[in-house]
């Protein structure tokens, strides 16, 4: 069995995942993936902005450990990525950091829906009693949308995150949906399947076989992303992950260097 790369890997530096990137690797090595890709939490443009990420004078760090784990697994691909987070406001600090290193790929996320809040943040959960889940999932995706119209990534993050704890609206989300979803396909963006999903409260993979298929019949490409904030956590769950893209009629997905897309053919299904 074959498997696509694993494109969204955490590492220390950001403060709340264990393992070293050439750990990472290795695990990837003994599952037989051919590529990878760190993509850990990047710095805002002030210091200690939350406690999940890297600051701004651990970046070269960051690079090395990347550079280490190629130099230690030479028969496996490495690509050197961001999980940026995207706030309105922050577009200029975004493109200084895309100007610093030879990076694969961005991947844009939105984790905040105000410049306090993260909704998926265990230690805020008390802020969703305080609003109206379809006016968190409204903000959350014209942040979405506005992050793929961008122009700063190549791929989104966990496209429907807000359901995380479990917390979902009552309301039909799907014109919030397909306003992301044709902004991502006109600006040529990927969305990616996470499965961290299923090792959370809501027990399903970001996003939704609704999303997924919607993102199909858009036209919006994908990438796959195990979210790993430890070694054994390197594509988790990716037949589910395969099994949903290959549902929704998906035969494709994208692998990015240096910011290049290139088309691979979904692997082979396993018999
Ligand atoms: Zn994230
Ligand atoms: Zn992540």
């Amino acid at each position: 069995m074959s498997w696509p790369p694993d494109y969204h890997m955490h590492t220390p530096l950001c403060l709340h995942a264990r393992g070293e990137p050439s750990e990472y690797a290795a695990r990837a090595v003994a599952l037989g993936l051919s590529e990878i890709g760190f993509s850990d939490h990047s710095p805002m443009r002030q210091d200690n902005y939350d406690k999940w990420r890297m600051n701004f004078d651990r970046l070269g760090e960051y690079v090395e450990k990347v550079a280490r784990a190629r130099k230690d697994f030479p028969q496996l691909t490495i690509k050197l990525a961001l999980e940026v987070d995207f706030l309105p406001g922050q577009e200029d600090w975004i493109r200084h950091l895309a100007s610093l290193h030879p990076w694969d790929y961005f991947i844009g996320s939105v984790h905040y829906v105000s410049q306090t809040w993260a909704i998926d943040d265990p230690s805020q959960l008390a802020e969703w009693r305080q609003h109206d889940p379809f006016e968190v999932w409204s903000i959350y995706f014209d942040w979405l949308t506005r992050a793929a119209d961008s122009g700063l990534f190549e791929i989104i993050g966990h496209a429907d995150l807000p359901k995380k704890f479990g917390i979902r609206p009552t309301q039909d989300c799907t014109p919030l949906f397909q306003k992301f979803l044709s902004t991502a396909a006109r600006r040529g963006v990927a969305m990616e399947l996470n499965t961290a999903g299923l090792r959370k409260d809501c027990r399903e993979i970001y996003p939704s076989p609704q999303l997924v298929q919607m993102a199909f019949a858009h036209g919006v490409r994908i990438t796959f992303g195990s979210d790993a904030h430890a070694p054994e956590e390197v594509a988790l769950n990716f037949t589910e992950a395969l099994a949903l893209a290959r549902s929704a009629g998906y035969q494709h997905h994208c692998r990015f260097t240096r910011r290049q897309r290139e088309l691979v053919p979904l692997p082979e299904q396993a018999c």
